[in-house]
This record gives C-alpha cells, sequence and structure tokens, in this order.
C-alpha cells in the first residue's frame, strides 16, 4: 500500500478562492474584511510568516494591516497597539505574531485581544468556548488538520486518534476537535514512556512535536491517516516535518506532506476566521 497524499496546497487554494468570492460580496456591502498583523522584534522566521500571512489577504481581497515594532517596544505599549486596534472598525481580526521578545508576557498580550477580533483563537475565553463546544474561533492550525482529515471522506465516529504533543496552540486543541468529531483520543507528550504502543493503535495520528523522525513507519498502523504538522529543518537545511515522510508513506492510507500539507492550511484558516469576524460585524 502507498498513502495517498493530502494536498494542503491543494485544499487551501479551493478555501482561499472561496474566501475571496465572500470577501468581495462584502466589501461590496462596504464591509471589506481586515486583518492586524503585529511584529514585535526581528526574528527572521516570524517576519517571513507574517509576511505570507499579508500576501494571502491581498490575494484574497482583504485588507491587512502590517505594524512591525522595534524588540524594544514595551509591554504596555502593545496592549495600547492592541486596544486602539480594538476599537478600529475597519480591523476584524487580530493577529500577534509569537514568539514576542522575553520582556513582553505572551497571556497578557493574547487576552487583550477582543474576543471577537481574537481570529487566532488563543485567547482563554476563544480555548473555553472550543471546550465547551461554543461558537468561537477556532485556532488555525489544528483548524486546517480538521479539513485535511475530512478531505479523506473517513468518518472520525469510534475512530482511535493519537495526538503527539499537547501546546495550547496545536495539540490540546487539537484533540479536542478530534473529539467533538467522536473520535476516542490520546493525547501524548514528552512524559509518555511508550509512543509506539499508542500509536500504533491510531487510525489517524496528527504530529504535532517540532522534531524530527518521531513518527516512523514501524509506528503506525496500515492504513492510518498521518497529519504532520511539524516543521524543522533537515541537515540540509531543507524544511521537514515531524514524520520520517518516505519510510511512513508505503505504510499510511493517507499522509500530509511537508511543506505543502498543514502550512497552508493554517494561513487559509486564518483568512477564513478573519471573513467569519467580519460577516458576523457586518450582521449587528
Ligand atoms: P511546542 O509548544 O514546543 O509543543 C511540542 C509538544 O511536543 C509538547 O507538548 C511536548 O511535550 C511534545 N514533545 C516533545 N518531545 C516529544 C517526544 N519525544 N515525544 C512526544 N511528544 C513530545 O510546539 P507547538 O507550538 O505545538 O508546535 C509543534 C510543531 O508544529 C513545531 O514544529 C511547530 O513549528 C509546528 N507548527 C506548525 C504549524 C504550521 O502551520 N505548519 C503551526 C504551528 C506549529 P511536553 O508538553 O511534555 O513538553
Amino acid at each position: 500500500m502507498t498513502a495517498q497524499l493530502i494536498d494542503g496546497t491543494a485544499l487551501s487554494k479551493s478555501i482561499r478562492a472561496d474566501i475571496a468570492a465572500r470577501a468581495a460580496e462584502l466589501t461590496a456591502k462596504g464591509h471589506r474584511p481586515g486583518l492586524a498583523v503585529i511584529l514585535v522584534g526581528d526574528d527572521p522566521a516570524s517576519a517571513v510568516y507574517v509576511k505570507n500571512k499579508v500576501k494571502a489577504c491581498a490575494e484574497a481581497g482583504l485588507h491587512s494591516v502590517l505594524e512591525k515594532y522595534d524588540a524594544s517596544l514595551s509591554e504596555a505599549d502593545l496592549i495600547s497597539r492592541i486596544e486602539a486596534l480594538n476599537a478600529d472598525a475597519s480591523i476584524h481580526g487580530i493577529l500577534v505574531q509569537m514568539p514576542l521578545p522575553r520582556h513582553i508576557r505572551a497571556q497578557p498580550v493574547i487576552e487583550t485581544i477582543s474576543t471577537a477580533k481574537d481570529v487566532d483563537g488563543y485567547s482563554v475565553q476563544s480555548a473555553g468556548d472550543l471546550m465547551c463546544g461554543l461558537p468561537g474561533f477556532l485556532p488555525c492550525t489544528p483548524f486546517g488538520c480538521m479539513k485535511l482529515i475530512e478531505t479523506t471522506g473517513i468518518d472520525l465516529r469510534g475512530k482511535h486518534a493519537v495526538v503527539i504533543g499537547r501546546s495550547n496552540t496545536v495539540g490540546k486543541p487539537m484533540a479536542l476537535l478530534l473529539l467533538q468529531a467522536n473520535a476516542t483520543v490520546t493525547v501524548c507528550h514528552s512524559a509518555t514512556p511508550d509512543l509506539k504502543a499508542h500509536t500504533l493503535q491510531a487510525d489517524v495520528v496528527v504530529a504535532a512535536v517540532g522534531r524530527r523522525n518521531v513518527l516512523t513507519a514501524d509506528m503506525v498502523k496500515p492504513g492510518a491517516v498521518v497529519i504532520d504538522v511539524g516543521m524543522n529543518r533537515d541537515e540540509a537545511g531543507k524544511l521537514c516535518g515531524d514524520v520520517d515522510f518516505d519510510g511512513v508513506k508505503p505504510v499510511a492510507g493517507w499522509i500530509t506532506p511537508v511543506p505543502g500539507g498543514v502550512g497552508p492550511m493554517t494561513i487559509a484558516m486564518l483568512l477564513f476566521n478573519t471573513l467569519a469576524s467580519a460577516e458576523r460585524a457586518a450582521a449587528r
């Protein structure tokens, strides 16, 4: 068996085309969706991420504002800036690129973002909404992973899903979304003694660790769906995921590549959340 590729690039393109059409309708009614992206400091990877987000907004016809600040910006000044964006009716989503410089605490910054504009879904309120099954913004990466799994046509009800990683932004919300879809969910992390014992039972594995080759062929149940969230570099500096793609591909039923899997979906779902926020604002 060779796994079918789950093409995140193609899926994200079709989602973005749909977003562009809906954004054009909204813009014609005088409610152009708008996203504010804040970058503090000069982390090169963060600079690339925000550039891609702003570019994606432009391609989908969304208004975007990129605010870049020196790494010396104070937490209080950053919070004041977010408060101003909360009050700005042309902005429907606010994203603060992580990581922030060490002197700025991430949580108070995130909590300043109005829940109505928390398109990253990182606030305690958004996390609580997800946990309780209430409407709210879903964190973009796990949301994108669910869309990728949907394309396989597999009904998650009663399936065993294993999530490797338990971060607040990826692993935990991923587990909650799989649970909402009626999967039986196991969450593994750095203190899990025998990862393989869990992954071998999984119909769906989501790897969100940030370490190469966390999942190898001997750890995968034949036919499983494998979603690779990881973003790492190999010895040659090439982008790669957490999964040994070449080894796992002959065993799995479906697999996402890196690049071209989860990454493009994260951006697509950010646009989706921003559009949804603008649609809600327009309906008020
Ligand atoms: P994170 O906050 O560092 O969390 C990593 C998780 O992996 C932690 O829960 C950690 O466990 C667990 N872990 C570490 N070593 C492990 C091991 N040997 N076995 C099992 N679990 C282990 O990272 P993150 O923010 O969730 O991101 C994970 C990866 O996804 C990174 O490569 C990141 O770059 C990538 N990412 C990609 C996208 C995208 O759009 N493609 C978006 C977000 C993140 P403990 O909790 O016990 O420490």
